[in-house]
């Protein structure tokens, strides 16, 4: 690489953004790009994508174009850059005319180092020709994905943008997503004529999440033991399928003391908005949701993802649950996952309208999904896995800290499978269970089932602990469930081999879900976390004057300092304004601004 380019590099990188050196990757993304090359860069989600972007729009001549589909965040990416002081601006649908035309005229001018612009602003030849009127350094097209028409995130107006290969072929392009799959990034490729971009592909392992998934009992009590134990006065997202689990989470959170918020498509647009910008400004705020809920946010100190439903792919678990941690700290990804997420995801799947061909698609997804809730192994090597990375088991997640049991279970399977077939595999869970278990309920004397052979013979074990086992083995492909016929539960072909003795079976042991410590590993990646009091109390009195700070000029504390600046400020304690320059994410502009302000602070204790 140019040398001089990379010491340039270097230098902006500590004086603008106030980091000590370049993370992964994005050294050599931004020496490429500022070079004038095309890039294609895959990293997961709190990466530092940005940077690979904003960097060689500071190298080069002219105004960085940022092609992205989240109108909401512009404002606060804005401010954030400004914060840092870069001339950044936007041009989308918020503004008024007299704005769009001085952000036009700036831009034509060369006042700009970066201006965000919603793609279908950009498309229009107004604003084409706009950019050919004006020095332009690069193009930056963020969520790349969103091209993808198979992805839920698909923008049509992304399709069209290889306008920009077209019109500016000498303008450097750089595309960037957090989505993994490889057929993705083949229609990036594409879409965008990028053939000629240099790809990065970066791990995707988040080493500071920790997964869990336990099982469902009694769903807002395990999630408000798990806040209050874990996460009390930390900002997080809880993930629900529909719009009224979310209201009434929301509301039971509320009741018990926990700052929520709901969020789904089916709210108004202003309350949506002004519950996302809460979440986004305030601390410690917990934001209950549908999936509508999340892309793009960079809320870097999101602590911890709930799940209370089953996701329906891998690629949406790993990017819902990649919103937390995006600052490098510990951070928890948990989910609750029973049987009746997978009878509800099979149901989903069998009565969409859909042609079979992506029935068959869904499935396979579902099938990779309930194989990550079900695995007896590390939950982290499974999913980088199904990105197809190979890995070694993590010491963190549930898994690894608390192995399951397996047990040979064929005795416990023959007796399930049994008794679905002598009811004649017409009848569903409930009612299945109740049978093996000998229940005395009006339907099993309905159909006189306390006479098959089968009627009872479960009576040792727990209904949980038969919904755990019937749970494995749906996941397992022996027992499939007919949507058909009201979820009446069918044997399947491989099934055959285990009713007849002649394969044995091995499933997780039913445990009742352990309590967990707070989050204190460390392993490789992770921030010192550990303050002492005295460093506590002025890391608490740091982040009251952020609070404070942020709401006068009017941006989320997080664009002022991070929490892991403002903990390493408290552990080093500089004494002078001098010494805070070496602390990680203070730079020129930040010291100027608050420098003398952080000092006084701190020798005030
Ligand atoms: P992404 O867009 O990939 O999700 P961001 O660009 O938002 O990630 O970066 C994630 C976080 O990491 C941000 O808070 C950013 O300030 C920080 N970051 C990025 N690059 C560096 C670096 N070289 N050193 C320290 N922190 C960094
Ligand atoms: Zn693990």
């Amino acid at each position: 690489m140019n040398e001089a380019l990379g010491v340039r590099a270097l230098h902006v990188l500590q004086t603008v953004f106030g980091y000590p050196e370049f993370r992964g990757q994005q050294a050599e993304i931004v020496s490429l790009v500022a070079n004038g090359n095309d890039a294609l860069v895959l990293m997961p989600t709190g990466g530092g994508k940005s940077l690979c972007y904003q960097l060689p729009a500071l190298l080069r001549d002219g105004c960085g174009i940022v092609i992205s589909p989240l109108i909401a965040l512009m404002q606060d990416q804005v401010d954030a850059l400004a914060e840092l002081g870069v001339r950044a601006a936007f041009l989308n649908s918020t503004l008024t005319f007299n704005q769009t035309v001085q952000t036009e005229r700036a831009l034509r001018m060369g006042e700009l180092d970066l201006l965000y612009v919603a793609p279908e602003r950009l498309l229009t030849s107004h604003c084409l020709e706009l950019l050919e009127a004006s020095k332009i350094a690069l193009f930056a097209i963020d969520e790349a994905h969103c091209v993808s028409q198979w992805g839920h995130d698909f923008r049509p107006e992304y399709m069209q943008l290889s306008v920009l290969h077209e019109r500016f072929p000498a303008i450097p392009r750089i595309a960037l997503t957090a989505t993994a799959d490889t057929q993705t990034r083949a229609e990036i490729i594409e879409r965008l004529q990028l053939e000629q971009a240099q790809q990065f592909i970066s791990s995707f392992d988040r080493p500071n999440i920790r997964y869990q998934i336990i099982e469902k009992e009694n769903i807002k009590n395990q999630l408000l033991d798990f806040i209050r134990s874990e996460h009390a006065g930390d900002a997080g997202i809880v993930y629900c399928l529909s719009r009224k689990k979310v209201e009434e989470t929301a509301e039971f959170l509320n009741e018990n003391g926990i700052n929520a918020l709901p969020y789904h498509a089916g709210m108004e647009n202003p309350i949506r908005s002004r519950h996302q910008s809460r979440f986004l400004r305030e601390e410690g705020l917990v934001m209950v949701a549908t999936i509508a809920f999340g892309m793009g946010i960079d809320k870097p100190d999101v602590r911890f993802v709930a799940h209370l439903d089953l996701p329906k792919s891998m690629e949406g678990y790993y990017q819902e649950t990649g919103r937390a941690g995006r600052d490098g700290m510990p951070a928890n990804a948990w989910m609750v996952y029973g049987l009746q997420d997978v009878v509800q995801q099979r149901r989903m799947i069998d009565e969409s309208d859909a042609d079979e061909m992506f029935k068959r698609v869904q499935s396979a997804k579902l099938d990779a999904m309930l194989g990550l809730c079900e695995t007896l192994t590390c939950r982290r090597v499974r999913l980088l896995d199904y990105f197809g990375q190979q890995s070694t088991p993590c010491s963190n997640c549930d898994t690894c800290l608390h192995p399951p049991v397996s047990y040979d279970a064929t005795e416990d399977v023959q007796k399930l499978l049994s008794t679905i077939y002598r009811a004649g595999q017409r009848f569903g869970a409930v009612h299945i269970l109740e049978v093996l278990r000998g229940s005395d309920t009006e339907k099993i004397r309905q159909w006189r089932h306390q006479e098959l052979s089968t009627y009872g013979i479960g009576s040792d074990k727990s209904d949980q602990e038969w919904r755990a086992i019937l749970r494995q083995v749906i996941a397992q492909g022996l027992v499939d469930i007919d949507h058909e016929s009201y979820g009446a539960l069918k044997l399947t072909a491989a099934s055959r081999p285990v009713l007849k003795g002649e394969a044995t079976i091995a499933l997780r042991r039913y445990q009742k879900s352990v309590k967990q410590k707070r989050v204190v590993a460390r392993s490789a990646g992770f921030v010192e976390t550990d303050l002492s009091s005295v460093q506590q109390a002025v890391f608490e009195r740091l982040r009251w004057w952020r609070v404070e700070t942020a709401r006068e000029h009017n941006v989320p504390a997080y664009v002022i300092f991070h929490d892991a600046t403002l903990r390493e400020i408290a552990k080093a304690m500089p004494p002078s304004v001098e010494d805070l320059r070496f602390i990680s994410g203070v730079g020129e502009k930040k010291l100027q601004s608050y420098g003398a302000q952080i000092i006084e602070l701190i020798t005030a204790i």
